[in-house]
C-alpha cells in the first residue's frame, strides 16, 4: 500500500478541504513502520465551522421523511460493500489486526447502515392516556442535534459506523473524530457518506488527536451530544467538558472482563471460549477476557488445556493466511500490556507462555500470547484493563469468592459464567453488575442489535439496533386539546 495523500483531508460543509494554519502529524503502520499518511490536528476553529454548518443542516434534516433517510442509509452500505475488499487491507494497514479479521469488520459495518435503515421504519411512537377526558396525547422522538462522534482505534471501522448509522437515522447531523492511530478507515467512511448523497453538513469529518481536536468537540457549544467510545479516563474527561452546554451523552468504556469458570463446566468450551477473548485482536477489545477466574479443582487442568489452545494462536504478518494475531497497534497499549506483566512477576505471578515482545517483525509491536498464572486482586491485571493478548489465571473457591474477586475491578462491562447449571448461572448472573453476561459463550461475544453498554466505570447509555435509535433521540410530548379547535 502507498502513502494516502487524502488524509490531509477533512470534510465540512459539504466539501472536502484541507485545513490551513494546523499543525500536522505522521501515522505510521503497526504492520511494516511505513508512512500512511499526514493528518491536521484540527483546533477549535475548524470544529466550529464544522458545527456550525451541522446545525445549519439540522433545520431541514431532522425533519425529512423516514424513506429519504432510508435510501441514504442504503446507499452508504451498498458504497461500503462496493469497496469492502481494498478499506479491508486499509484497515489492517493502519489498525494491524489479520486481514479476514478486518473483512468481517467491513461486512458487520454494511450491516448496521442496513439495519439502522430498517429499524427507522419501524420507530414506534406512542399515544397516552391523559385525565382530561377533552385531551389526546401522542409521543414522537426527537433527534438530539448535532452529534460529536469520538472514536478509539481498535474497531476504527466498526465503532463509528455501529453509531453513526443509527445516529443518521433518527435524524442527527454528525461530525467524526476517528483516533489519530486510525485516520484512513474513519475518511473513508465520511467519502462513502458523502458519495451517498447525505446532505450537505448532517456529516463532517475533522481529524486531530484528543487533547485539541477532541477537546474542541466536546466543548462546543453548538454540539448538542457526544457519542464517545474509548478509555474511562477520556470518557471522565468528555464529561467534564460537556458539561459547559448539557450535552446529551452516550459512553462506551474500557471493561475488564472475568470469564468465571466453575467446576462443573464443560472445560473444552471453556478453554477455546478463553483462548478466543484473550487473544482476538490481540486482546485489544473492550470486552476481552481480562481475567480468567478457575474454581480451584479445575485449576490444573484448566492450565494443561489453555496452554495447548493458545499455541493455536498465531502471530505474524496480519496480510498472511493462517496468522491469527497482528502487531498491537501502538506503543502505549503495548507499554501498558508490558507493565502489567512486570507487576505480575514482581508480585510473585508465573508467566506459563509469551510475556513478552516478539523479535524478528518489521515493527517493536509484535506481541505473543501470554499465559500467567496465580494472578491476585492486588495485581494491575485484575484491577486495570490490559487491553493486550493476556490471559491471566486467579484462583476461586466458591461462587461468592468469585464474585468478590469480580467486584474488585470497578469496571462494570461484560462478563461471563461457564457452568452445568442454570441455577447457578442465575445466581451468578443476577449478582454480578455489568451491562452483559454471557453464560457458556465466550466473554467478546458480540451482536450490534442487542443493547450494549457498561455500568460503573465503563460507562453510561445503551446502543445496539433500536436501543440506539432511543440513545440519539428525545422523546417529545405532544398535546391536543379537542375542545378549543
Ligand atoms: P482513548 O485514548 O480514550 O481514545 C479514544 C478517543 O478519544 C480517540 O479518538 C482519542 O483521540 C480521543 N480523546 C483522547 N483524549 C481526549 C480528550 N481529552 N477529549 C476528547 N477526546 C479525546 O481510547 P483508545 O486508547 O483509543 O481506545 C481504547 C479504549 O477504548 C479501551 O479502554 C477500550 O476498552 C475502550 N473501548 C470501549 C468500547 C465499548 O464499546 N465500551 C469499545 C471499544 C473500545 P486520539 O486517539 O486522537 O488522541
Amino acid at each position: 500500500l502507498n502513502k494516502i495523500d487524502e488524509l490531509q483531508e477533512v470534510l465540512i460543509a459539504g466539501s472536502f478541504e484541507r485545513p490551513t494554519s494546523t499543525d500536522c502529524m505522521d501515522i505510521v503502520s503497526p504492520v511494516d513502520g511505513k508512512l500512511i499518511g499526514t493528518i491536521p490536528i484540527c483546533a477549535s476553529a475548524t470544529v466550529e465551522h464544522a458545527a456550525e454548518s451541522a446545525q445549519e443542516a439540522q433545520e431541514e434534516w431532522r425533519l425529512t421523511h423516514y424513506t429519504e433517510r432510508y435510501e441514504l442509509l442504503q446507499k452508504a452500505a451498498d458504497l461500503i460493500e462496493a469497496n469492502k475488499e481494498t478499506f479491508a487491507k486499509e484497515l489492517t494497514w493502519e489498525q494491524g489486526k489479520p486481514l479476514g479479521d478486518s473483512l468481517i469488520e467491513l461486512e458487520g459495518c454494511i450491516g448496521y447502515f442496513r439495519g439502522a435503515a430498517e429499524d427507522i421504519k419501524r420507530l414506534e411512537t406512542g399515544f397516552l392516556p391523559i385525565f382530561d377526558p377533552k385531551k389526546r396525547v401522542i409521543t414522537v422522538r426527537d433527534p438530539i442535534g448535532v452529534i460529536g462522534v469520538i472514536t478509539p482505534w481498535n474497531f476504527p471501522w466498526d465503532i463509528p459506523c455501529f453509531n453513526i448509522a443509527s445516529i443518521l437515522a433518527s435524524g442527527n447531523s454528525v461530525i467524526l473524530k476517528p483516533a489519530e492511530q486510525t485516520p484512513l478507515s474513519g475518511l473513508r467512511l465520511i467519502q462513502c457518506l458523502q458519495k451517498a448523497g447525505f446532505p450537505k453538513g448532517t456529516v463532517s469529518l475533522v481529524q486531530g488527536v484528543g487533547e485539541v481536536t477532541g477537546e474542541a468537540i466536546s466543548s462546543s457549544n453548538l454540539i448538542d451530544g457526544i457519542s464517545f467510545t474509548g478509555s474511562t479516563e477520556t470518557g471522565r474527561a468528555i464529561a467534564r467538558a460537556g458539561s459547559s452546554n448539557l450535552k446529551r451523552l452516550c459512553l462506551e468504556l474500557g471493561g475488564n472482563g472475568p470469564m468465571i469458570i466453575l467446576d462443573d463446566a464443560d472445560l473444552d468450551i471453556a478453554v477455546a471460549d478463553v483462548a478466543l477473548s484473550c487473544f482476538w485482536n490481540s486482546g485489544q477489545v473492550c470486552n476481552a477476557g481480562e481475567r480468567i477466574l478457575v474454581q480451584e479443582k479445575i485449576h490444573k487442568e484448566f492450565l494443561e488445556k489453555v496452554l495447548l489452545e493458545a499455541k493455536n494462536h498465531k502471530l505474524g504478518n496480519p496480510f498472511d493466511e493462517g496468522v491469527t494475531m497482528g502487531p498491537m497497534n501502538n506503543e502505549e497499549v503495548a507499554l501498558k500490556t508490558d507493565r502489567h506483566i512486570e507487576n505480575a512477576k514482581e508480585k510473585g505471578a508465573k508467566i506459563l507462555l509469551g510475556g513478552k515482545r516478539a523479535s524478528g517483525f518489521p515493527t517493536n509491536l509484535y506481541f505473543p500470547p501470554t499465559v500467567i498464572d496465580g494472578v491476585t486482586t492486588e495485581m494491575l491485571l485484575n484491577k486495570e484493563e490490559t487491553f493486550g493478548p493476556v490471559c491471566p489465571t486467579i484462583t476461586f473457591e466458591d461462587m461468592d469468592d468469585a464474585l468478590r474477586i469480580t467486584e474488585s475491578s470497578k469496571y462494570g462491562l461484560q462478563a461471563s459464567v461457564y457452568t452445568r447449571s442454570i441455577k447457578k448461572a442465575f445466581y451468578m448472573a443476577e449478582r454480578i453488575r455489568t451491562g452483559t453476561i454471557t453464560v457458556n459463550e465466550a466473554n467478546n461475544f458480540w451482536e450490534g442489535r442487542l443493547p450494549w453498554g457498561g455500568v460503573r466505570a465503563s460507562g453510561m447509555g445503551r446502543v445496539g439496533g433500536r436501543y440506539a435509535l432511543e440513545q440519539y433521540t428525545e422523546i417529545k410530548t405532544i398535546i391536543f386539546d379537542l375542545s378549543k379547535s
